[in-house]
């Protein structure tokens, strides 16, 4: 029994969504330069690396990452799904319908294409699946318990379907008297080396920056 993380470190040369400045992280003091002490500048958008996307992030009202609780970040029925998809392939309802998602709190979306992370991040992040609108939809009208998503590419959206990509985080973040309560949403998530069988909570730790919409994370997964 211990932690693992099911999000990557941040490096300058971590993948990030094309839209988005490069990370840059600089040794500002340096003992080697004659200064009593190191430190960093760290120069980063709010949405690179391993990130939580949170309401603020597509609806006005919406709720942001800064004003939840602790409790809302932990998830005690987490589940990872295994749906294999290659290059701009969407998670459509016929891979989901038939699934038995018990009462999971959080539903992890394991593509595979979390290979090309390190090795080929331009695919990585132009090619990347993405998990259709009708998916999100049907999560929050008939799986309640259902508070996050995470998924093993670079965003929800697939980068050739940007259309349907809105649509989807759209689909997470609304509010509804039909609907569950809006999503979290990690992106970019390391779910490769764990396993369901050993998976037991997760629990979500973003950066504690007041005001944004949402924040570059750690995952933690406590595990058998
Ligand atoms: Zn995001």
């Amino acid at each position: 029994m211990g932690y693992i993380t099911l999000s990557y470190m941040l490096e300058e040369i971590s993948p990030v969504h094309m839209g988005l400045k490069k990370p840059e992280i600089t040794h500002n003091n340096q003992i080697v330069d004659g200064k009593g002490y190191n430190t960093y500048l760290i120069n980063v958008e709010n949405h690179s690396g391993t990130h939580v996307d949170a309401p603020g992030h597509f609806t006005e009202d919406g709720k942001i990452i800064s004003d939840y609780h602790p409790d809302e970040l932990v998830f005690n029925k987490p589940l990872i799904v295994d749906i294999p998809k290659g290059s701009n392939e969407l998670i459509k309802i016929w891979n989901i319908s038939k699934l038995d998602f018990n009462d999971a709190d959080c539903i992890l979306f394991r593509t595979g294409f979390e290979k090309f992370h390190s090795d080929d991040s331009e695919k990585y992040l132009t090619q990347n699946p993405g998990i259709s609108p009708e998916v999100v939809y049907f999560i929050r009208k008939n799986l309640k318990n259902v508070r996050c998503i995470g998924i093993d590419c670079v965003s929800i959206s697939s980068y050739q379907n940007p259309g349907l990509g809105e649509e989807a985080h759209s689909n997470a973040f609304v509010k509804s008297k039909d609907f569950g309560k809006p999503l979290l949403l990690i992106e970019d998530m390391k779910l490769r080396n764990v396993k369901n069988e050993d998976l037991e909570s997760i629990i979500i730790v973003p950066w504690q920056i007041k005001g944004i919409d949402s924040a570059p994370c750690t995952v933690l997964a406590k595990v058998k």
